[in-house]
């Protein structure tokens, strides 16, 4: 494991992309964070705990509420997931005759572990 934490987007774990999908377990997982635990950039301190701007926004959004409140955000410490996708191949015709396209696609209801 990497000197990383996890990003603590609340939804990074639910975000289709590529590099986020586990083709052998058919699962999206969370990222890391971009910036290694022991950086001590002052530009970019954000980069510790977040793998984009994005998860920066959503994680904003969702606790800002709760920070108001004075309840306690948990820390993500472990890699979370999300089941049920698998990489969907396709033959397609186009202009220049038939080409292969693939996606992401969720294929059965989402467990998610926790
Ligand atoms: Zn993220």
């Amino acid at each position: 494991m990497p000197n990383k934490h996890f990003c603590q987007g609340p939804r990074c774990h639910e975000r289709v992309t590529q590099d986020r999908f586990l083709k052998s377990r058919g699962v999206i997982r969370g990222r890391y964070a971009i910036l290694p635990r022991d950086n001590d950039s002052e530009y970019y301190g954000r980069g510790k705990f977040f793998c984009s701007t994005s998860c920066e926004n959503q994680w904003l959004d969702e606790h800002m509420t709760a920070i108001e409140m004075r309840i306690p955000v948990p820390f993500i410490t472990h890699r979370r997931e999300s089941q049920g996708y698998a990489k969907v191949t396709e033959e397609r015709e186009g202009w220049q005759g038939t080409y292969t396209s693939s996606r992401i696609e969720r294929v059965d209801n989402r467990t998610e572990i926790e």
